[in-house]
């Protein structure tokens, strides 16, 4: 059984993702620094919650997760580490399970169940969704334009596979 969810597209994800920023007064940064909001989404976004747990605590390859009945999302002490240090990988791990949060659980898109075994449309996939969102929350579509991926990934504070992975989807 696959879980699938309303249909939207790079440019719904890419205006929510603006629409994130602006909320917090971030829409004219380079750099969204995901890590260091998680206490202030927590107190100001209804549902949203986090806690670091120890590295075994997940099965190795995991490196957070979502639970999308309660809102909290669980961060291994090594990601989040590497996070507050400004690893792009890290802090891409960690606004992947909050866009998990916040299209599940805060936008609340629709889950649907699918009981037979046709395969799921990307743009109805969560963990689609989830990338897409990441990916335009840490690398605003509108800041960037001209920059090289060199630059995106220094500036963004994302790693260079992502930068080059945004500046193609333009
Ligand atoms: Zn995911």
């Amino acid at each position: 059984m696959e879980i699938t969810v309303e249909p939207k597209s790079r440019e719904d994800l890419r205006r929510l993702a603006f629409s994130i920023r602006k909320v917090l007064g971030l829409e004219d940064e380079l750099y969204f620094p995901i890590v260091e909001l998680l206490d202030v989404l927590e107190e100001t976004l209804p549902g949203f919650s986090y806690e670091i747990i120890g590295d075994g605590e997940l099965p190795p390859g995991k490196h957070a997760e979502t639970d999308v009945e309660t809102g909290m999302v669980r961060i291994k002490q090594c990601v989040y580490d590497g996070a507050r240090q400004g690893n792009g990988r890290d802090r891409m791990t960690i606004a992947h399970e909050f866009a998990h949060f916040m299209t599940l659980c805060f936008v609340g898109f629709k889950l649907y169940r699918s009981f037979d075994d046709r395969p799921v449309e990307a743009y109805r996939d969560p963990e689609w969704q989830a990338k897409c969102l990441a990916g335009e929350l840490l690398v605003p579509h509108h800041l960037v334009g001209g920059m090289t991926a060199w630059d995106v990934a220094e500036k963004c504070g994302v790693s260079e596979p992502a930068a080059r992975y945004q500046l193609k989807k333009r």
